[in-house]
């Protein structure tokens, strides 16, 4: 790679070690920066929480993403990674993650070969390559829903997947997050977290609001008929496999509703245990530090869990994704009134 990336360049992909080089070799370094009350600490310290605020928000990113100052742009999605680390919230750090990688595969469009060939291969992939090995295939496409993206939907010949030139772009955009992803969270001082409280608390509260809005009051009657399934099976007194009540928990937990209200929902199953239950459900909504999301329409059907498909089904990847849907349609429209 004989090329050389300069620092818009560096701005556009803050993920490459190139740009972390330039932050650990910065004439004030940024913990100093942080601790500090030097109006840029201020600054970028805002920079990096407006990051996270539009990796939460649609409604807050940018029309048009541009690099004005390079430097500040490269210093604030450290201080964004920073922030994140400090919260420590898997919902929050995927989210970056995301947006951060949608942001870079803009800015990648416009780029000319040089440089999308040079972020390619910095993450690990043959940028003009028309076939990938199998196992490598699998391993880049673990965290995308669409049903493309399953190998019974490609074309496979000698242990290699057909690649074509757009599938290329998404995959490095999915590689560019689960990259960002992988280096989360940072080994942040409790120091400089404290001096981060402000934004945390700001950063926190709008996550909560947004997952508010997302999901909104509980509405069963939005549910996916997968999971009015396996409430209905439990109502019934059939005993769940593991799959079915990880996934109902999972999805129940994930649309807000409280721990005490899903292990009521369990109080009907004919095995029901308060204890165990309790646990189960505390260690999916993430007591023991990880918080697990439920499973996509793909591995809710091989789980033998996709039941009762209808119309809306054609349109959704994953069952949260039905009951966002759902609950958009059922929304009253502002100042139409119930009869
Ligand atoms: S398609 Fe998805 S949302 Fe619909 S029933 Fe199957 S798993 Fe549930």
């Amino acid at each position: 790679m004989a090329f050389t990336l300069d620092k818009k360049h560096l701005a556009k992909y803050p993920f490459l070690k190139e740009a972390q080089g330039f932050v650990q070799t910065m004439d004030i370094p940024l913990d100093t920066l942080i601790r500090s009350e030097l109006p840029t600490g201020a600054r970028i310290r805002e920079q990096g929480a407006q990051r996270l605020i539009a990796a939460m928000i649609p409604e807050k990113r940018p029309d048009n993403d541009t690099i004005a100052a390079p430097d500040e742009e490269i210093k604030s999605y450290a201080m964004a990674r920073i922030i994140a680390s400090c919260l420590n919230d898997r919902s929050i750090m995927d989210r970056l993650a995301r947006y951060e990688a949608g942001r870079a595969g803009r800015f990648l469009e416009e780029e000319d070969d040089a440089v999308r060939r040079y972020v390619a291969e910095s993450l690990g992939l043959e940028p003009e390559t028309e076939h990938i090995p199998v196992p490598r295939y699998v391993e880049l496409v673990s965290g995308l829903r669409d049903d493309r993206w399953r190998l019974v939907n490609r074309t496979v010949s000698r242990g290699r997947v057909d690649i074509g030139r757009q599938d290329l772009d998404v995959l490095v955009v999915e590689r560019i997050r689960t990259v960002i992803r992988s280096q989360l969270p940072l080994q942040v001082p409790g120091g400089i977290c404290m001096k981060l409280r402000e934004s945390m608390d700001r950063i926190s509260a709008t996550y909560q609001q947004q997952m508010l809005e997302e999901f909104g009051e509980i509405d069963e009657g939005s549910f996916p008929p997968c999971m009015q399934a396996l409430i209905a099976a439990i109502t019934a007194g059939t005993n769940l496999p593991h799959t079915g009540r990880f996934a109902l928990t999972a999805f129940l937990h994930t649309i807000g509703m409280e721990t005490t209200q899903i292990v009521e929902v369990f109080t009907r199953a004919p095995d029901f245990d308060v204890g165990r239950t309790l646990y189960q459900v505390e260690h999916i909504a993430g007591r023991g530090g990880t918080e697990y999301t439920p499973p996509g329409c793909a591995t809710m059907r091989t789980y033998g869990l996709c039941v009762n498909r209808n119309a809306d089904c054609e349109r959704v990847a994953h069952p949260l994704s039905y009951y966002k849907r759902r609950k958009k349609q059922e929304k009253p429209k502002p100042g139409s009134q119930a009869d």
